[in-house]
């Protein structure tokens, strides 16, 4: 028996592209509108906020674009991550499904989120900004912006969703350490802050509130750009790095996938595995199952509507569409932060209705004991989004059980848990709630969605 469990890509098999998966689509996905006009956006509308090569790739169809070499030297830090074999969860969940995990773990800030920072941060250098503002949920977009900024020499402003804020206080040491700044949202720094402050003063923030206030900040100064760490297809394309390592991996194991799996928060993790697989399904490659793991008390895939609706909560951003919850809606306070948005990045939705992926959701506490089984038996503890991928895997390794099939399972694990440890200390105290979204509160939320002319 081939019993290795590790598969390291040497630096020079490091993907020199990243793909675009618009290349090889049936139908592009929709346009992003305008929300006072309700016309097609062009690459000018977003300049206030991006630097035109950012916006370039936005609206791409190459279905390869280069990474550029300082870029790779970046990268090469970390990268190629690893592929591992799953083999003594296998054991413990006495499935004859194969299971195999990428971890992204391994980047300096700990999750797959640098994979875009670093080319973000560049891109603006090359442009000349001096200063980006962001908003992060757990932190670890903000924190990875961090890291960024540091090399680049450009100035980060994050907005932290409050409830994460105060759960994750060690997210903002990292990034002082690395020299941005830091801030609760709602913050009283923005007029959409305050707007929400004046409504309710214990808001526990949202990623469509911090949004806007970076947004805003953005927006009103001309020195001062914007980077989004999730749902923008530049952003979901740089992560595909990911997903072409792995390709290249599952070869060396001998193997290739039945079903790939992610978590699903904005989209850009879960994207970056499953994208260059879907790729090859759609130009003739072998047949898999794509299957997105999401929140179940932020259920934008499987309960979401698909339509048009703002990026955030003060609707400042162009309109796309997307499966959204509604733009005003705000989850509850649960420890995977970096899954509470309210929408979906637009080219996953679009992917579902292709009918190229499948959805399903959990509360919070069986995806922590997937993820403590999984951290026994493999000796990682995944971040709590992560845990959402794990339960995703071991549901269908579970499932090749009972039907005594011996499938291939690929998951991305793409961040470790070392800053949420309040979250485990919780789950195992018994103080993790499995709390549902308010029904009346996203009723509402969906009412509020803009009217878009068909
Ligand atoms: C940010 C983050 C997520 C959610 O964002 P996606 O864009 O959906 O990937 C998931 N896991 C980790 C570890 C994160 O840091």
């Amino acid at each position: 028996m081939n019993d290795t469990v590790k598969y390291f890509l040497p630096e020079s098999e490091m993907p020199k592209n990243w793909y675009n998966i618009v290349a090889d689509l049936p139908q592009p996905p929709p346009p992003v509108l305008h929300p006072g006009t309700g016309q097609p956006i062009g690459p000018d509308d977003l300049a206030p906020l991006f630097p035109m090569d950012l916006i370039l790739q936005e609206v791409s169809a190459e279905r390869e674009i280069e990474i550029p070499e300082p870029v790779r030297e970046i990268y090469r830090q970390w990268r190629p991550s690893p592929l591992y074999r799953a083999r003594r969860l296998e054991q413990v969940l006495d499935t004859p499904a194969k299971i195999y995990y990428k971890y992204e773990g391994v980047s300096p800030t700990g999750s797959h989120k640098p994979n875009t920072a670093v080319p973000q941060a560049f891109y603006n250098k090359e442009a000349g900004v001096k200063r980006i503002a962001t908003e992060t949920g757990a932190g670890q977009w903000g924190s990875s912006l961090a890291f960024a900024g540091s090399i680049f020499g450009i100035a980060i402003d994050v907005f932290m969703v409050r409830v994460s804020f105060n759960q994750k206080p060690y997210r903002k040491a990292m990034m002082e350490s690395f020299g941005a700044s830091c801030i609760a949202s709602p913050s009283d720094t923005t007029q959409s802050g305050k707007a929400i402050l004046a409504e309710n003063p214990n808001s526990n923030g949202s990623l469509g509130i911090a949004i806007s206030e970076a947004v805003e900040v953005a927006a009103q100064n001309d020195d001062i750009k914007y980077a989004l760490g999730s749902v923008l297809n530049h952003v979901l394309m740089h992560q595909t790095i990911i997903g072409q390592e792995a390709i290249k991996q599952m070869e060396m194991a001998g193997d290739y996938p039945d079903v790939v799996v992610g978590c699903t928060g904005g989209g850009s993790n879960f994207a970056g595995i499953v994208f260059p697989f879907i790729g090859e399904m759609l130009r003739g490659g072998s047949k898999i199952r794509v299957v997105a793991v999401e929140p179940a008390a932020c259920p934008t895939l499987t309960r979401g509507k698909y339509a048009y609706d703002f990026g955030d909560t003060a609707h400042l951003t162009p309109l796309v569409k997307m499966h959204t919850l509604g733009s005003t809606f705000v989850p509850p306070g649960f420890h995977a932060g970096g899954l509470r948005y309210h929408g979906m990045a637009p080219m996953i939705s679009h992917l579902q209705e292709l009918d190229l992926l499948e959805a399903t959701a959990y509360h919070q506490n069986t995806c922590f004991e997937s993820g403590v089984t999984f951290g026994r038996s493999e000796g990682i503890l995944p971040a709590p989004e992560a845990n959402h991928a794990v339960k995703g895997a071991i549901e269908e390794a579970l499932r090749c059980k009972r039907e005594g099939k011996s499938e291939t399972i690929l998951f991305n694990l793409c961040g470790h848990g070392h800053f949420d440890m309040q979250a485990y200390t919780d789950y195992f105290s018994g103080n993790l709630e499995d709390r549902n979204y308010d029904e009346q509160e996203l009723a509402m939320a969906l009412a509020g969605l803009p009217s878009v002319a068909a």
